[in-house]
């Protein structure tokens, strides 16, 4: 896969911390939480999960900061965000890409692979994901990101494997 601009993992950190201020303010991040971009998946655009051993998260936690932020935790467990790397390309717009870190900080909130108490059974129950968007004033970005994908995805990933 090659995109001639493409965003970095620092510039999915900046905006999970963005969209953690601007809207889950009162969601405590009671361990260290950790966004990346994965392998090119085109059918799961985000995951959420535990660390283990071969998440690939070797070489952020060398970073100093990122130690630093380790400590301070109380729960030492970490917890990675996984993002399509096809959302690195310029082309997929940027409220597709924070629609879908909004997604994962949901699960969060609903304590699946988070530290916080589990609130519901199942992570995608009955629209429970939807409902918490539009609490939080995401609702809209969250249907623009949802029609941007119907229209344009299956094309995007044609065109991409041409490369
Ligand atoms: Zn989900």
């Amino acid at each position: 896969m090659k995109y001639t601009l493409k965003r970095t993992n620092a510039w999915l950190e900046y905006q999970m911390f963005e969209i953690w201020e601007n809207h889950f303010a009162d969601v405590p991040r009671k361990n260290l939480v950790i966004i990346k971009f994965g392998k090119s998946s085109k059918r799961q655009l985000g995951s959420i999960k535990w660390a283990k051993d071969n998440t690939g998260i070797k070489s952020i936690m060398k970073k100093k900061s990122m130690q630093a932020l380790h400590k301070i935790q109380d729960d030492k467990r970490i917890t990675v965000i996984t993002i399509t790397k096809h959302f690195q390309s310029l082309e997929v717009p940027d409220y597709v890409v924070q629609s879908t870190i909004a997604h994962e900080m949901c699960h969060y909130t609903h304590g699946f692979n988070s530290p916080l108490n589990q609130l519901y059974d199942f992570p995608h129950q009955g629209g429970i994901i939807h409902r918490e968007l539009t609490k939080r004033g995401l609702g809209l970005i969250h249907t623009k990101a949802k029609r941007w994908i119907k229209t344009n995805w299956v094309n995007f990933i044609k065109k991409n494997l041409l490369y």
